[in-house]
């Protein structure tokens, strides 16, 4: 019975479709380390090239193996992806995200394949083609981002409608344009998780969420699938956010896009380290940095898009906008989402 599930699994781990190989199934894994058992080397000098979400990965030829095993990343753990008697093996339609691999060198012994040494590990992101179509701002900070499997929100606030349509909402802090219960109840789903900082757990408790993933200052964990770093949001010339309160930003990794959401923050030492593809930082000064400070920022971080936020209903106005766009620099690109 069991020797049979195995054999159905590996069948499906080497089964092509049209070129597009087949990933196994969580149930259908298999652990290198119980098969490294030979004497070769591990295959070295590993190189990946990536075209979209198709990849070729190459190593270098290891004396006396006569086929290769190349191995993938998936709930945990290294499982076999496919055998192949060349040196390189081709890829398609990988999903998104980062994607781990390793090969083996094959010697046939009773005409079985076993697998000797593993090389060490490969990694490659595999980034949805960039745009930001997939992002809405309704207004001031509430942000909505669809992944291909995912529908994130971030401080939802006067939502049209009732789209329940949020997997994860974050919170970065309990301030009314940021943390209203009559907009929570328009986005979430009975499944929605929700995140906020850990400062944030009694307002939450009040509004009867008990389950929310608190985050630190500096915390990073994944959430559904979605690896989420936490950045600490408050002024440094004003005292509407104080350090102490431990509000957030976060940098969310979306279908390999990263996204960093700022929050309620003056430009920061932590804020100027962020590594991301997309920023979304406030403009409209009074509470937050101003739009000339918003773009030094921008152009220390370079992201590839910078999308203003926090202007042009309770604070800041058009003019905010203009003032970002003429300081930030022209390789960068400013997506307006408000107007
Ligand atoms: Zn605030």
């Amino acid at each position: 019975m069991r020797k049979r599930r195995i054999a159905g699994a590996l069948l499906a781990a080497v089964m092509m479709f049209g070129g597009m190989v087949y990933l196994p199934a969580e149930n259908s894994a298999v652990v290198i380390q119980s098969e490294a058992a030979g004497k070769l080397a591990a295959p070295k000098d590993l190189k990946v090239s990536v075209s979209g979400r198709n990849i070729r990965i190459s190593w270098s030829k290891v004396k006396g193996a006569s086929a290769y095993r190349v191995y993938t990343y998936r709930n945990g753990k290294f499982v076999k992806l496919k055998n192949v008697k060349t040196t390189s093996i081709g890829l398609s339609d990988l999903p998104y995200g980062e994607q781990r691999f390793k090969v083996a060198a094959l010697v046939k012994k009773n005409k079985k394949y076993v697998a000797q040494k593993a090389s060490e590990e490969i990694t490659v992101m595999i980034a949805r083609e960039f745009n930001t179509d997939n992002i809405t701002v309704n207004t001031q900070s509430s942000i909505r981002i669809a992944g291909s499997d995912v529908v994130v929100r971030f401080d939802p606030f006067r939502i049209s409608g009732n789209p329940n349509d949020a997997d994860i909402i974050f919170f970065t802090h309990e301030h009314y344009d940021h943390f209203s219960l009559d907009d929570i109840e328009r986005v979430r789903k009975p499944d929605t998780i929700y995140v906020a900082p850990k400062t944030m757990e009694g307002e939450l408790q009040n509004i009867g969420i008990n389950d929310a993933i608190l985050f630190g200052t500096d915390e990073r964990k994944e959430v559904a699938g979605i690896q989420v770093e936490a950045v600490p949001a408050y002024n440094t010339d004003k005292s509407f956010h104080q350090k102490y309160k431990g509000w957030l930003g976060y940098v969310v990794t979306i279908d390999g896009i990263r996204y960093y959401i700022a929050g309620d923050t003056d430009v920061t030492p932590e804020s100027e380290t962020v590594v991301c593809d997309v920023a979304f930082v406030p403009i409209g000064g009074s509470y937050t940095m101003n739009a000339k400070q918003a773009a030094e920022l921008i152009n220390a971080i370079k992201p590839k898009a910078a999308i203003p936020t926090h202007y042009g209903s309770i604070v800041g106005s058009r003019s905010d906008e203009n003032t970002f766009r003429s300081y930030v620099d022209s390789s960068i690109q400013v997506v307006s989402k408000l107007f």
